[in-house]
């Protein structure tokens, strides 16, 4: 199956505390970026397609050598649409992978490919939820108990059929905003197929994140 990966970098530092990209941080010497690109050719892409913010492109380009980059929008929905846009032709499966996952092992990636030969339209790799889980309301009093054994969290990278992902987009109206590609597809009532996750694909957003990434890489 002819795989093309996205990887969406083009958000800010700021909950990094980083005046730079989240996605141009060194973990272990090397830029988050490049450790989600090898991820993905590791696991099956044949290619990647990197979404970059455009005031940054030269230090993406030197991160990145060889590799195609294109303009990211304001939200992470903006960035994947324009990403998708410039992905090959020849690509019949697209897989969505955030910059902020640099640790995600390529046996995930493997995984979601192998599930979208058997069939599946669309795969997300999930894991499940530990701890008690609750619904609060405005005043910080819980409203509700949220039964922990049907909700998982959800990873990337998150494959989907090329055609499928075109079309999903294509229906999303320019503004929206989704906080993963999984709720693009579904908002055309594609059904998704989760597959395990791994605690290693966890996402970088605070400082924290950040410290443990580099105690699991011995750094
Ligand atoms: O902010 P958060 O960590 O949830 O972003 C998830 C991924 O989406 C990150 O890898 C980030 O670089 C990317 N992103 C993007 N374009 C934006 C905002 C976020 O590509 N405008």
């Amino acid at each position: 199956m002819h795989a093309v990966g996205i990887v969406a970098a083009a958000g800010s530092g700021l909950r990094l505390g980083s005046d730079r990209p989240k996605a141009l941080v060194h973990l272990a010497g090397r830029p988050l970026v490049a450790w989600a690109v090898e991820t993905l050719l590791t696991g099956g892409a044949h290619d990647v397609v990197v979404a970059v913010p455009v005031e940054h492109r030269d230090e993406f380009a030197a991160a990145l050598p060889g590799v195609r980059l294109v303009e990211g929008g304001a939200t992470r929905t903006a960035s994947v649409r324009a990403a998708l846009a410039a992905v090959d032709t020849r690509a019949v499966a697209v897989l969505v992978h955030d910059a902020a996952r640099p640790l995600t092992p390529p046996d995930v990636v493997r995984r979601v490919l192998a599930a979208l030969e058997a069939g599946a339209r669309a795969v997300v790799p999930v894991l499940p939820v530990v701890d008690t889980t609750v619904a609060v309301g405005p005043d910080g009093r819980i409203t509700g108990a949220l039964p922990r054994e049907a909700i998982r969290r959800v990873q990337t990278p998150q494959g989907f059929h090329r055609r499928t992902l075109d079309e999903a987009y294509r229906r999303l109206p320019a503004t929206a905003e989704l906080t993963d590609d999984a709720a693009v597809v579904h908002t055309i009532g594609v059904p998704v197929q989760t597959v395990e996750g791994d605690e290693r694909a966890a996402k970088i957003t605070v400082a924290h994140d950040l410290a443990l990434a580099e105690a699991q890489v011995g750094w």
